[in-house]
């Protein structure tokens, strides 16, 4: 197994979904999908698109129409200057109406049949690899498979996890933000690695120390030392500045102590924490949700497609609030009548709705 690879979801990971894409004028990349797939090829990555066709089974489209829309896809990143490396579907329903395709499979995602069969044919190293997509089958059939996980949260889409759903490695706004995380887990990973080596090096000259008994056991901090911490999904949904540091501000481990004799040491029974009422509850986790809602939408903000609406939008929006500056300016100064206070707010309103008008120009052209 000598590649690594991302699985990618088709839609709403790839291209937008109005619903069963049936013709090939249907297929609309999502912005910045292109470069970023450029991006995982530098890396090293196969790309391999895993998708869910249900419509076949259900007799909504055939499979040579599904071919004619996924060579149009490949054609759309050629023209970007990116080529997938295979695009493996699922044409099976266990409720479709085409007798051939109504069946349970292996390959549909939740279950993770394509992503195995990539494997064995691609030649993939699947610990090595990542699953991509926007749902929590995505999820699940790449965790099944061994690979590593990013979900795509997207703001005003509502992702249901059912309880036996797992828990995806990372969070992702866009593919963008998806292939940023990558590259930040790389160079954690070759920082590691150049750490375990250095480490390496640094052994024979350990051996030549003084013996233990020169060397103070364990510091006192040490020894005081909480229990490791819950993991906090919070810290891994985004590759931040503050992950980086994290790897890089770890404590270098002290050497284990060697008692003379064993030493039978009972743990400390913690205090159990204090149950929380209910309405408090409800608080906390009104809270987390405004939190997640709030970090979600600025990281959309930072990993969003700039427009020429947006900039036009934020240029008319200096004018609008301009406008509104001078017609309270007027209103003050006793020699303007109140007729260029009247005026000077009218263009304030017709700016401010023209950026209105410019940010739902943006939107849909995203
Ligand atoms: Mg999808």
């Amino acid at each position: 197994m000598t590649n690594k690879a991302v699985f990618l979801d088709r839609d709403d990971t790839l291209i937008s979904d109005p619903g069963y894409i049936k013709h090939p004028s249907q297929v609309k990349l999502l912005s910045g999908v292109g470069q970023s797939l450029t991006l995982l090829k530098k890396m090293g990555y196969l790309l391999v698109v895993v998708t869910n066709q249900s419509g076949v089974a259900r007799g909504i489209l055939t499979e040579a129409e599904l071919e004619q829309i996924h060579h149009h896809l490949k054609k759309l990143l050629a023209d970007e200057g990116v080529y997938l490396d295979a695009v493996y579907h699922c044409p099976y329903h266990p409720e479709g109406t085409v007798k051939k395709y109504t069946k349970e499979s292996d390959l549909r995602k939740p279950q993770p049949g394509m992503l195995l069969k990539a494997a064995k044919e691609l030649d993939i190293d699947l610990s090595q690899s990542w699953m991509v997509g926007d749902s929590y089958r995505d999820i699940a059939a790449g965790h099944r498979a061994g690979c590593q996980t990013i979900l795509l949260d997207t703001p005003g889409k509502t992702q249901v996890r059912d309880f036996y759903d797992p828990e995806p490695d990372k969070r992702a706004v866009n593919l963008r933000e998806a292939v940023n995380i990558l590259r930040m887990v790389e160079f954690q990973q070759k920082a590691q690695a150049a750490r375990a080596a250095r480490g390496q090096d640094e052994e024979p000259a350990a051996a030549a120390a003084p013996p233990a008994a020169d060397v103070p056991a364990v510091s006192p901090a040490v020894e005081e030392m909480p229990p490791p911490a819950e993991p906090d999904a919070t810290k891994e949904d985004t590759a931040s500045a503050a992950s980086v540091e994290d790897t890089f501000i770890q404590q270098p481990q002290a050497p284990a102590p060697q008692p003379s004799a064993p030493v039978e040491t009972k743990p400390e029974p913690r205090p159990e924490p204090a149950a929380a009422s209910a309405p408090e509850d409800t608080s906390r986790q009104l809270l987390e949700e405004i939190l997640h809602r709030v970090k979600t939408n600025s990281r959309y903000d930072q990993y969003a497609e700039f427009s020429v609406f947006m900039l036009l939008a934020w240029l008319v929006q200096a004018l609008a609030a301009f406008a509104l500056v001078l017609s309270v300016w007027f209103w003050l100064d006793k020699d303007r009548g109140v007729e260029a206070v009247q005026t000077m707010i009218g263009y304030a309103v017709a700016l401010q709705l023209l950026v209105i008008a410019l940010l739902m120009m943006h939107d849909k052209n995203k």
